[in-house]
């Protein structure tokens, strides 16, 4: 019965391990998991791939179980049994049965041994030491990579094929520590721990060995197959030290190979070296125990002693490892062993054993550990390293350091280099603006008369072309604005502009280092508000992701260029870059308000980390322009395609009332006027044709005015009117929660149904607007006032949905996006009222 059991199981194709084989029956070993030194124990007993193995005896629920496996008789823990993966020996089906192995029985008998071909790979490391680089060689993906901290905030997956085997890659945020000082650092830990990946390699900066290696220390209590890559190998040769490679391989027991990430070099080799790993073909692959010293030692055995006492203790987690966190009073790691079930005094004995070692040393638990870890890296590197020795100058990088961060040149230089960045934007992304521009209009004006007239030309003219072509026009700013962004991370200047930026911060209760996000929401808030993961402190992380939405993020960028551009000409370049400081000010006011009131609490200590600089790469720096293309493209075909369809439908129904009626009667008449006129009365032609086209522009501002998103837009005026927003822009705005760029392809959408304005652009359709009704009517609706007033409130108001659905996420409570999406629009309206009057006494 339970042999029928485990058949039907095989052929579900459900994983089988050693543990489910009943007694008698004979399975080959497919796979050895858990951690290395298990592993390699288990084959020295003669567990490998491809093996047979009888099962002698296996009682249900009673440990242990007894196998043979090369006439040896071998016992095993139940749980141990549940780490070792097999494929049954019998076959019943008429497969063909193809093996090259080195196993010597009836092939007839066995069952196709599935190659070990799939492969779990996760890359950890310290921020910027080039883990993202190396994951992009291997797969050729294109993620992120940025010279500062907290690029990477996620673990990105991708699957590549590389000698046969099928290999998935994780790129794991970058961590210092495994400790869990912050949710990142969790977050690894816990991947390393409940993933089992079958090799994790650990990418460190080679320049900087010392501090990258106290990670690898950590993964080296974790006990699991790690392999080195010794990145950025190209600046230890530049700098000329002398590394023993081989030498530290042998007595830290770690695989290394070195690599150059952003050139692709050594990448091969590399992964030759997970592969040998994952297969445990490496000889020099051990598992070596840090030494703690007399007193933690004795501590840790303690501890030890009462996991293995537990019965129900699965092995996939070194016990040492347990042992250890818990004597570094980690509190997540008593979840992590709360299954024991003596869980709670191994706690007590730990305990007890922190209070023994913290009477006798006089020094906490942690510092302990991290001592004698360092202790155990400096002896490592002291056998194995030589750094060159050189006469103490100052090296070009120091040069630069020292203008760039300067007391006095550090500050106006970063507003010089903003400035430079937004005036480029505007003024090299015009030319190819205009050619983008001219192309709709051409796409648009053959539509328009291959199409015969009715709502279906209208719907593309109009909606579609008006809509979508309004927004495409921008992408070369976007993709300028993110060439300059891609170069202030990849030189490494975005991490010293945390730097300069960290004095600042610190009036306003905040580390440099939240500035960082900050900087990363210019390009898009979402992103910016998960990079927040990197702040410790929870407090400093909530009020970080608050202040996010006040960065003029990409999509903002086209609205600042088009009201600018049609209203500042001269200056555009300038009142951009005003709005981005204007952002960042009143982020920063925000941030003190809400230190004042409601986050108190202190800041927690940190090191403020300073990458040497880098000439950035043009292959990364294009790398990033393209995918933020794409982006961009993509949101165009989606989101704002969907988006302007919907508001033209709003806009172009109904079709009809009285008055367009009457004026649609008016129309006939002199049309049947202007029939009967002949040529000689050129005075009462020209009359005619004159009323004719007020007539038409009458019936559309009518027909628009009674459309469904007219009566949704008067709705709104009374609110905006004080600001001097008419309903069109009051609904713009309302629909650019969406995404931002709707703001512009709504507006493309409403007026490019005036017919007096064919075959011209979005921008000079806004300077032609003018009020239709009330006090103001005839006079210009962007007048210079109402342009700044609107500027100030898109940079304020509401961020786009997925930034309310980020801050949700990040913070935990919906409580904290509501407050977001209150306080930023009340504060938009009262600022950009404000700003509409004080600039009203000016222009
Ligand atoms: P991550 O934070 O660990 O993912 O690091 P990234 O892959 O984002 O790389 C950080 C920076 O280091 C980028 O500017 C890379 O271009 C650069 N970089 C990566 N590998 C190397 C290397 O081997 N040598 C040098 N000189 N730079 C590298
Ligand atoms: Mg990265």
């Amino acid at each position: 019965m339970k042999c029928l059991l485990f058949l039907a199981r095989l052929k579900n194709n459900e994983l089988i391990t050693l543990k489910d084989v009943e007694a008698g029956e004979s399975v080959i070993i497919q796979k050895i998991n858990g951690r290395s030194s298990f592993r390699r124990r288990i084959s020295e007993m003669g567990f490998v791939r491809g093996k047979q193995v009888d099962v002698l005896k296996n009682a249900p629920f009673k440990d242990p179980i007894e196998y043979q496996i090369m006439g040896y008789n071998i016992s095993l823990r139940r749980s141990e049994a549940a780490l070792i993966e097999v494929v049954s020996l019998e076959d019943n089906s008429d497969n063909e049965i193809i093996y090259n192995g080195t196993l010597s029985f009836n092939k007839k008998e066995m069952k196709e041994l599935r190659p070990l071909n799939e492969l779990k790979v996760v890359f950890v490391g310290n921020p910027n030491s080039g883990k993202t680089s190396i994951f992009n060689a291997i797969s050729g993906r294109q993620e992120h990579v940025g010279n500062y901290s907290g690029v990477t905030v996620d673990a990105k997956k991708a699957k590549t094929d590389y000698n046969n085997y099928a290999i998935e890659l994780t790129d794991l945020p970058g961590t210092y520590s495994l400790s869990p000082n912050s949710p990142d650092e969790l977050f690894v830990r816990d991947h390393l721990l409940k993933a089992h990946p079958d090799v994790v390699i650990n990418v460190i900066d080679a320049s900087n060995l010392e501090r990258n290696l106290y990670l690898t220390t950590q993964l080296i209590d974790m006990d699991i197959p790690v392999v080195l890559a010794l990145n950025m190998y190209d600046e230890v040769d530049k700098k000329g030290d002398s590394f023993d490679i081989e030498q530290f391989v042998k007595i830290t027991g770690m695989p290394a190979v070195k690599t150059v990430g952003s050139k692709r070099v050594g990448i091969h080799q590399l992964f030759d070296k997970v592969i040998e790993v994952a297969e445990n073909n490496d000889p020099n692959q051990r598992h070596i125990h840090i030494n703690y010293g007399v007193e933690l030692e004795q501590s840790i055995n303690k501890v030890q002693q009462e996991i293995w006492k537990a019965s129900n203790y699965i092995r996939d987690i070194s016990s040492r490892y347990f042992s250890l966190r818990l004597l570094d009073n980690d509190e997540h790691t008593h979840k992590n062993i709360s299954y024991l079930e003596n869980a709670e005094a191994v706690v007590e004995v730990a305990n007890k054993e922190i209070n023994r070692l913290e009477n006798l040393c006089k020094e906490k638990t942690q510092t302990l550990i991290t001592n004698a870890r360092y202790g155990f890296i400096t002896g490592a590197l002291k056998e194995t390293f030589k750094a060159k020795k050189t006469k103490r100058q100052h090296s070009f990088s120091e040069k630069i350091d020292n203008i760039l961060t300067g007391k006095y040149t550090g500050f106006p230089l970063f507003l010089l280099i903003l400035w430079i960045m937004f005036q480029s934007t505007f003024t090299f992304g015009a030319y190819p603006a205009d050619w983008i521009d001219i192309g709709v209009n051409w796409i648009g004006s053959v539509f328009g008369n291959l199409l015969s007239d009715g709502p279906v030309k209208d719907l593309i003219v109009d909606g579609i072309i008006g809509g979508v072509g309004g927004v495409l026009v921008f992408l070369p700013n976007i993709v300028i604005l993110f060439f300059f962004i891609s170069l202030m991370e990849d030189t490494g200047y975005m991490a010293r502009v945390a730097f300069i930026m960290d004095k600042l911060m610190h009036l306003i209760g905040l580390h440099g280092k939240s500035f960082i996000p900050l900087i990363m929401g210019f390009g898009c808030n979402v992103p910016a508000i998960m990079a927040t993961r990197t702040l410790e402190n929870r407090s400093d992380r909530l009020l970080t992701i608050l202040i996010i939405p006040f960065m003029t993020c990409s999509a903002r960028l086209p609205v600042y260029i088009l009201i600018a551009g049609a209203i500042f000409p001269e200056t555009a370049g300038t009142v951009i870059f005003s709005m981005y400081l204007a952002g960042i000010a009143i982020s920063i006011l925000t941030a003190l308000l809400l230190k004042k009131t409601i986050f108190k609490a202190k800041e927690a200590p940190f090191v403020m980390e300073l990458p040497p600089y880098r000439i950035p790469t043009l292959r990364s720096a294009i790398r990033h322009m393209w995918s933020k293309a794409k982006e961009y493209l993509k949101k165009m075909g989606g989101v704002i395609l969907w988006a302007s369809i919907i508001v033209w439908f709003l806009s172009y129904f109904p079709r009809t009332n009285e008055n367009i009626e009457l004026y649609q009667s008016e129309l006939a008449r002199i049309e049947l006027q202007l029939n009967e006129t002949n040529s000689d009365s050129l005075n009462t032609t020209q009359d005619l044709l004159l009323s004719e086209s007020e007539l038409n522009f009458k019936i559309y501002e009518e027909q628009q005015y009674n459309s469904y998103i007219g009566k949704l837009g008067r709705g709104i005026e009374p609110l905006i009117r004080p600001i001097g927003f008419d309903w069109k822009i009051g609904v713009s705005l309302v629909s650019g929660i969406i995404a931002k760029e709707v703001v512009i392809s709504t507006l493309g959408v409403l007026y490019a149904g005036d017919e007096s304005a064919d075959d011209s652009s979005l921008r000079d359709a806004i300077q032609r607007q003018k009020h239709a009704q009330g006090e103001l009517k005839g006079t210009p609706i962007y007048t210079k006032p109402t342009a700044l007033a609107l500027l100030v409130f898109v940079l304020i108001y509401v961020p786009c949905i997925a930034v309310i659905a980020a801050i949700r996420r990040e913070s935990g409570k919906w409580k904290w996006a509501l407050f977001n999406v209150v306080y930023a629009t009340s504060l938009a309206w009262v600022l950009a009222y404000i700003v509409s009057k004080v600039a009203g006494l000016f222009f």
